[in-house]
């Protein structure tokens, strides 16, 4: 018998997601389940219809914002540390330094511990608390920069690349295109710290979640909804969903410079595919070092890997003396980070 046998025993992937057989309950289920076990509250891994889901008290707070107040039967927090035992599993949750409230799974039965990342990074974030390694004898990994070539600039690099071209275009408008749970308040912060200080314009899709952020005590300094300004906003920096970047709601600002905060701006194909100007490498998700050392932390035996470049991770684990095992799971989506 090998080692993955023993775990597939109890845990194991299936159509609908990661399932623990010895608790009965899924880890981000693609489709609705009777019980889950949500790791962050991005849309590829929270999901309305389930029957009881337990999460971070963060997780439960940006779901009820996102998918509504009753997104579930049932809604069950538990904060970080504290152990649940549900059916023959010991549960946990871990902080995974991906977004606010986001968190890795330990799962216990019958002294073996498995650790279901979900996303993750390893570099410092202001707005949520910073990744916990947690030692495990199975270690469930994200890849999506799962290739060497991966690495992710210096975030105070990027921040200070967006200054001085603000500095620089007095006559424009620095429009930056960032993911509205996340990146957006992360981008607010990191500019925070390198002494920006004035106020800072929000689409009106990423209004409700920084006002939650604020309210759970991150503090994001002054913002305002561009809906609200008098002028076409020269000289200032504006944020909007991707999406909006192109779109016609872009026209009331001055002669915008255009950005784009993303891991994936590391490729400059993509950045020219969408006409960004100032491509911003900033990534909630761990880069190619971080995703080795991660791994090697772990002091996992057997590692799987759940979505992104799955591939050239496995291989990787190998070349580590360690079994790996690319799950192909579905429903996830790297665009979204
Ligand atoms: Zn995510
Ligand atoms: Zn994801």
């Amino acid at each position: 018998m090998t080692n993955s046998a023993k775990f597939d025993t109890w845990i194991y992937p299936t159509k609908r997601g990661l399932y623990c057989a010895a608790g009965d309950f899924y880890i981000d289920p693609s489709q609705p389940v009777e019980r889950a076990v949500i790791t962050h509250g991005h849309s590829d891994h929270a999901r309305a219809g389930h029957g009881r889901v337990l999460a971070t008290p963060e997780t439960i707070a940006i779901m009820q914002i996102r998918l509504g107040k009753t997104c579930a039967g049932a809604l069950q927090s538990q904060g970080y540390g504290s152990v649940l035992q549900i059916g023959d599993a010991d549960v946990s949750l871990h902080p995974a330094g991906h977004i606010l409230g986001s968190a890795q799974i330990l799962v216990r039965h019958r002294g073996q511990r498995a650790v279901v990342s979900g996303d993750y990074k390893r570099r410092f974030d202001p707005t949520c608390a910073p990744f916990e390694p947690v030692p495990a004898d199975l270690f469930v990994t994200e890849a999506t920069f799962g290739l060497p070539v991966f690495r992710h600039e210096p975030d105070a690099s990027e921040t200070a690349k967006l200054l001085e071209v603000q500095r620089a275009s007095p006559g424009r408008t620095i429009l930056i295109g960032v993911y509205g749970l996340g990146k957006c308040q992360r981008l607010i912060l990191l500019l925070r710290q390198a002494g920006y200080d004035r106020p800072i314009w929000l689409h009106g899709a990423l209004v409700a979640m920084c006002d939650l952020y604020q309210t759970l005590g991150i503090d994001l300094g002054p913002l305002a909804p561009v809906a609200a300004a008098t002028s076409t906003l020269a000289g200032e920096i504006v944020l909007c969903p991707p999406s909006a970047l192109a779109d016609r709601w872009s026209r009331r600002l001055a002669d915008p410079v255009t950005g784009f905060a993303s891991g994936w701006m590391r490729v400059r194909a993509r950045a020219r595919q969408r006409g960004v100007e100032l491509p911003l490498v900033i990534s909630d998700h761990a880069d190619w070092p971080e995703l080795v050392t991660t791994i090697a932390e772990t002091a996992a035996e057997e590692i799987w890997v759940t979505h992104g470049r799955e591939d050239a991770l496995v291989h990787q684990i190998g070349l580590m003396g360690r079994r790996g095992r690319a799950l192909a799971m579905v429903g996830r989506d790297e665009e979204a980070e």
